[in-house]
């Protein structure tokens, strides 16, 4: 997808100069009301309310083609819904152009000038502003310290790191102070290790600025590490909207549990439900469970090693099969990779189950959605 559009949203100067602060967190800072938008048969958002509040880091986690980036580009004014409202801050800007809005976004490509230095990058929004010399260069100084670049503002970006390309990013997106950072999939480039690191670095940086953050991604860790809460999406509808521990220990729907960690459904009884892996207990031979504990029977279909955790695949007698995660703390590789083919007994606490509602059968205004779509 072109994003080519990157220029304008990210050189708005703030209007109002009026900033809340975190004891006024209850405002809102963006409001969908009703947001709806296809493309063709494709239905990208399917009438979507939203209330991200003033402050928050706001992530919208889901698989590729699910609309996150169609929501994102609405909120910048990229895009237009055709119906539905888009509040910033209170007022209706669901006819504003992208530079007239109080927000900026940083993509996954960095779109950085790439002929001019770390700190040019940096003051340019502030410079279209008509900021002073001197004011730019000290707020252009504070955002690349925030960043942790101080020594590298007079390379160009050809000159750096993809960890350090993203800093500039960022800096450049907060140096004008937004009330609203929008962020499509910014540590897609980098590799693990690194998105790691910068997963806490950005989390940090958004709280020392306050801006709220929207953040996009497809990562389920990614986003259970950073938000305030999470909505998890897929094919153009909100499924679940909650902090990360209610979405991962309560998943609302079946997709959710399927998305965010490892789903274990089972039915019983007309039932059906969800248990962590790592709530699953693997009873030892003569062990006997806790009072209260649900116990079944079933056989170690599979075994994998992970150096940290070992994952077992449980067939249980009773139907269905379950995941559980053991800490390697005592065991040995070897003991491990006997367990293939035993007999065992798993338990769990009924209180740790999660009852899971069917999928909505209505398909009513569903749309072809099936051809997925770029991220
Ligand atoms: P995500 O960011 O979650 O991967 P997108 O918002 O990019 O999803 O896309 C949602 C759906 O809308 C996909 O099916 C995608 O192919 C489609 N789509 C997005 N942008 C366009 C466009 N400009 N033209 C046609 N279809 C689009
Ligand atoms: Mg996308």
């Amino acid at each position: 997808m072109s994003q080519t559009a990157m220029g304008t949203a990210g050189m708005v100067m703030p209007t109002g100069g009026s900033r809340r602060t975190s004891r006024e967190s209850a405002t809102t800072a963006v409001r969908l009301k009703a947001v709806r938008k296809t493309y063709g048969s494709v239905l990208a958002a399917a009438g979507i309310d939203l209330d991200i509040a003033d402050g928050e880091f706001f992530t919208l986690l889901g698989p590729s083609g699910s609309g996150k980036t169609t929501l994102l580009r609405m909120i910048a004014g990229f895009e237009r819904p055709d119906s539905g409202a888009i509040e910033l801050g209170g007022k209706d800007v669901t006819r504003t152009p992208p530079y007239a809005r109080n927000v900026n976004t940083v993509f996954q490509d960095y779109a950085l000038f790439p002929h001019m230095t770390v700190r040019q990058n940096v003051e340019y929004g502030l410079r279209v502003g008509r900021v002073v010399k001197a004011a730019r260069q000290q707020r252009a100084a504070e955002a690349l310290e925030m960043v942790q670049l101080s020594g590298l503002g007079d390379r160009r970006p050809i000159q750096l790191s993809g960890g350090q390309r993203q800093r500039v990013a960022l800096a450049r997106a907060i140096v004008n102070h937004p009330e609203v950072l929008l962020l499509d999939e910014p540590l897609g480039a980098l590799d693990l290790k690194l998105r790691q690191e910068m997963q806490l670095e950005l989390k940090r940086i958004q709280q020392e600025v306050g801006i709220t953050f929207i953040y996009v991604t497809h990562d389920q860790e990614e986003a259970l590490t950073m938000s305030d809460r999470i909505a998890v999406m897929s094919a153009g509808r909100i499924e679940q909207i909650g902090a990360p521990t209610v979405v991962y220990e309560r998943p609302a729907t079946e997709f959710v549990a399927g998305f965010i960690g490892v789903s274990n459904l089972l039915e019983r009884d007309g039932r059906r439900f969800t248990v962590r892996p790592e709530k699953v207990h693997l009873l030892e031979g003569g062990e006997t469970p806790a009072p209260n504990m649900h116990v079944e029977d079933g056989r170690i279909a599979d075994v994998v090693y992970l150096g940290m955790v070992t994952r077992y695949i449980v067939e249980l007698d009773a139907g269905g099969r379950l995941v559980a995660v053991r800490q390697n703390l005592e065991t040995a590789a070897s003991d491990v990779l006997d367990a293939h083919g035993r007999r065992v007994r798993v338990a769990w606490r009924p209180a740790q189950t999660y009852q899971i509602s069917p999928e909505p059968s209505d398909s009513s205004d569903q749309l072809d959605n099936a051809q997925g779509g770029s991220s």
